[in-house]
């Protein structure tokens, strides 16, 4: 591991002031962060630890929820409005890593983690993420684990947070705190970024920008939601495909549904095309089936991915399923 300077800000303002240094990157829980600096994947100069910013609050109230970026993915996944007017935010959380790391991961850390792509995580093999322009061995070879939707003939790797897929799907923004007191408001559905010819940059922060917070909108179709998670192994893995869903119906018409997948894309997938097939729908299984066919049209699956298409509308009709029951 490369040698650097750590730095502890006492307030945001000194914390944006260090960033805006070449070389320089935030550190929050470090779950992953510390793990590529370790295999030399990031080699930064200088890192600014968030952990004494003040950004730790979970807030629900006037018909908002809001996670500030250090609440770290434990405490959220347990906090009781979460967990009864959110649950496909507890249930993402609970189904990611090991209570170890939730204990350490925060909520902006969370959003800010890079693709498990194993290419990427060894600097023994090219990587135009890593590498920008040295190539992309994962097209034409392993490459089961990566995206089938949003890639493109630099990169195909798939992006790993589930919690960023519940966010897509309840409609979440991100407030981000630029240099010299800027700040701004981002979609999570805008926040990561498809790959195209620079898949080394992966979501739209300016430099020395940090997140701040994220925050979702309180509605009836978020209370009734749900997150499923399909994997090799029934712990501490990463997804093969997974689909956050929520819906609102009245009268047996369904009055609102988002719906998003992760998995499957290079940035967490939003699929408003089943959303589409829902909204204004009856309340029936012909409804839902019908709906999650809709999923993945446009997929582009590599030679050993095609199965995730399949396995992708099967996901969304179990979830769907599910929260309609
Ligand atoms: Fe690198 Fe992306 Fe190719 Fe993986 S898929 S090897 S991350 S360029």
């Amino acid at each position: 591991m490369q040698s650097f300077q750590l730095m502890h800000p006492a307030s945001v303002e000194a914390a944006r002031t260090a960033a805006a240094a070449h070389g320089a990157k935030y550190i929050a829980g470090g779950t992953d962060l510390m793990q590529l600096m370790k295999n030399d994947v990031e080699a930064p100069d200088r890192l600014i630890d968030l952990e004494p910013l003040p950004l730790t609050r979970i807030v629900a109230e006037n018909g908002s929820l809001r996670l500030e970026a250090m609440a770290r993915m434990s405490d959220v996944a347990a906090h009781p409005v979460v967990r009864e007017r959110f649950p496909v935010i507890s249930q993402a959380l609970l189904l990611s890593a090991s209570p170890q790391v939730r204990n350490m991961g925060t909520m902006g850390g969370n959003l800010m983690q890079r693709t498990r792509c194993g290419y990427f995580r060894d600097t023994g093999f090219a990587c135009n993420k890593r590498a920008p322009g040295s190539g992309c061995p994962a097209i034409n070879g392993e490459n089961r684990m990566l995206a089938i939707l949003g890639g493109s003939t630099h990169c195909i790797a798939a992006h790993p947070s589930d919690l960023a897929v519940a966010l897509v799907a309840l409609d979440a923004t991100v407030e981000l705190y630029g240099v010299n007191g800027a700040q701004r408001t981002v979609p999570v559905r805008d926040f990561h970024r498809e790959p195209g010819d620079t898949p080394q940059i992966e979501n739209v922060l300016a430099p020395g920008e940090m997140i701040a917070a994220i925050v979702m909108p309180e509605t009836p179709a978020a209370r009734r939601s749900l997150y499923i998670k399909v994997r090799d192994r029934a712990s501490f893995e990463f997804a093969l495909v997974s689909a956050a869903v929520a819906l609102q119906a009245s009268n047996g018409t369904i009055q609102d549904a988002r719906v998003a997948a992760g998995g499957v894309g290079t940035r967490p997938w939003h699929l408003p095309e089943v959303e589409t097939a829902l909204r204004g729908k009856t309340l029936n299984d012909q409804t839902l089936r019908e709906a999650a066919a809709q999923a993945g049209l446009g997929a582009r699956p590599a030679s050993q991915n095609g199965f995730k298409l399949t396995l992708l509308r099967r996901t969304v009709l179990r979830a769907l399923q599910t929260v309609a029951a």
